[in-house]
């Protein structure tokens, strides 16, 4: 196999662990994706299996098509969603799927978070939005999470989780901390009258 995919099927695989072990995910939720530089191939985490025993030979590869290019187990159920987003983005490298507390918290109560982080705004570029629900594995669901993403690195989905991408997949796992962080930060201070909103952002999320 082609030395690239086979490094993208590495990161693929080393992120996935790392999403399980800081808890990002638990069991075989949540999923994972690279896509494989100056190619039609992207390869993604299988469904169905866990993360620690997770070997480089279960990572699936695809092309942009959705058809399976190699791999012993079925893509990952949210294989569209990945796909979605790829498209829309050409700069995307990478996508990390997690079903994480805190940023699946805002999204249950069916609430965004707004830009209240320097370092929110600065790495994820913005507010977090909330994509509207639909069912997982769906076409919608994947159309509803391009549409949340905009331009941003990542989003919620409804009564679901957290998508975060970035030009590596080592930035879209950042970035998926980062909305953690956000998300705590955002529900705590909610404790203590609410948050506000970063002074540069106000002017445009206000309006
Ligand atoms: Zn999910």
């Amino acid at each position: 196999m082609d030395e690239m995919v086979l490094e993208a099927m590495k990161e693929v695989l080393t992120t996935g662990q790392e999403m399980a072990r800081r808890g990002l995910v638990a069991g075989t939720s949540g999923n994972c994706s690279v896509r494989v530089p100056n190619t039609n191939y992207i390869v993604i985490t299988p469904t169905s299996l866990e993360y620690e025993l997770m070997l480089h030979e279960d990572i699936c590869v695809m092309n942009m098509a959705g058809e399976q290019v190699e791999g012993r187990h079925k893509p990952s159920i949210e294989i569209n969603m990945h796909l979605a987003i790829y498209e829309a983005r050409p700069e995307v490298g990478g996508i990390v799927h997690t079903h994480q507390t805190m940023g699946t918290a805002v999204a249950i109560a069916g609430k965004s978070i707004p830009p209240i982080l320097e370092e929110q705004v600065f790495t994820l570029l913005g507010a977090v939005e909330l994509g509207e629900y639909a069912m997982p594995g769906t076409k919608d669901l994947a159309q509803n999470a391009v549409a949340a993403l905009g331009n941003r690195n990542a989003c919620l989905l409804a009564h679901h989780g957290v998508v975060a991408v970035g030009q590596k997949i080592r930035d879209a796992l950042l970035h998926a901390e980062i909305v953690e962080r956000a998300a705590s930060i955002y529900i705590m201070s909610n404790v203590l009258g609410g948050p506000k909103i970063v002074p540069f952002m106000a002017a445009e999320y206000e309006a």
